[in-house]
Order: C-alpha cells, then structure tokens, then sequence
C-alpha cells in the first residue's frame, strides 16, 4: 500500500474539508492556500501525476474541475482563477498523487504571474517541429 497523503484524505484516514465527492473524485480545500478559496481536486485512483494517468482518468476528473472552479468563482466572488497541475519536483509538485489546484485571483491580488522571456525565433521554430516530431512517437 503507497503511502500517500492524498490517499489518506480520500479514505478519510486524514481530516480534510471537502466540497465535492462522488465515485471516482474528492476535491478538498488546500490546507496552506494561495489565495482565499483554494481547492485541489483529486482522482480517487492514485497516480503519480497527470502526465502517468490513465486518460479515463483524466476524462473522470476535468468536468468536476470546471463545475467546481465555475462554483468557487461565485462563492468567493473571484474576477479570475489559475487552473494549474505540477509535475515533478522541477516543477514544485510536492504531493506525488495527481491534483488540480484552482486558485481563485482577484484584480491587484499582488500575486506573480509567470515571468515571460525572450527567445530567438529560429530556437522557437526548432523547438516546435521537435514537439511535433515527438507526438508521433506516443
Ligand atoms: P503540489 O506542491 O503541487 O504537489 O501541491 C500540493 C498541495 O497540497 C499544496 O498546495 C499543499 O498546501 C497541499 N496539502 C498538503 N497536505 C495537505 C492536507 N493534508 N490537506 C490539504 N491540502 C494539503
Ligand atoms: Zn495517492
């Protein structure tokens, strides 16, 4: 048996506070937000992340991620939200069972937003025609 926090909050063995449950997903308010009204959503089926999950999973867990962020939007009256899922520790994914965080943002919330850089079309272009070659490889 993985031992896994996420895991431990579907099968309650950890106290959390949760807004949505059904068969195949739990979402629960993050216990250190980034903003007020900070929810993460989480398949019931424990994978790693988003990348190694099976897309039937992946198909169970986004329209509960859109009707949640659509309800969070309303109940803590948010002008925008960042639906985000980290990958790796490179990434800063911390919790290694897959979840969607949907952090409510506020107009001047004062929070960072991704810092943009330059890039040289050529690198762009070449990176671009090696996505594309890599997507027949899957
Ligand atoms: P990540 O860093 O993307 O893996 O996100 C993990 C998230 O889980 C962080 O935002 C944590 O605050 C949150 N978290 C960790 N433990 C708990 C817990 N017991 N209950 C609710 N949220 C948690
Ligand atoms: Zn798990």
């Amino acid at each position: 048996m993985i031992d896994c926090i996420f895991c431990k909050i579907i099968t309650k063995e950890i106290p959390s506070d949760i807004v949505f449950e059904d068969d195949n997903v739990v979402a629960f308010m993050d216990i250190q937000p980034v903003s007020k009204g900070h929810v993460l959503v989480v398949p019931k089926n424990h994978s790693a992340d988003f990348l190694s999950a099976e897309d039937s999973v992946i198909g169970l867990l986004m329209p509960v991620v859109k009707q949640l962020g659509l309800a969070i939007m309303q109940a803590v009256n948010a002008q925008g939200m960042n639906i985000t899922s980290n990958i790796g520790a490179a990434a800063s994914q911390s919790v290694f069972h897959l979840h969607f965080h949907l952090i409510p943002r506020f107009d001047k919330d004062g929070l960072q937003s991704w810092p943009h850089q330059k890039i040289e079309p050529k690198t762009r272009a070449e990176i671009a025609e090696s996505i594309k070659k890599n997507l027949w490889n899957i």
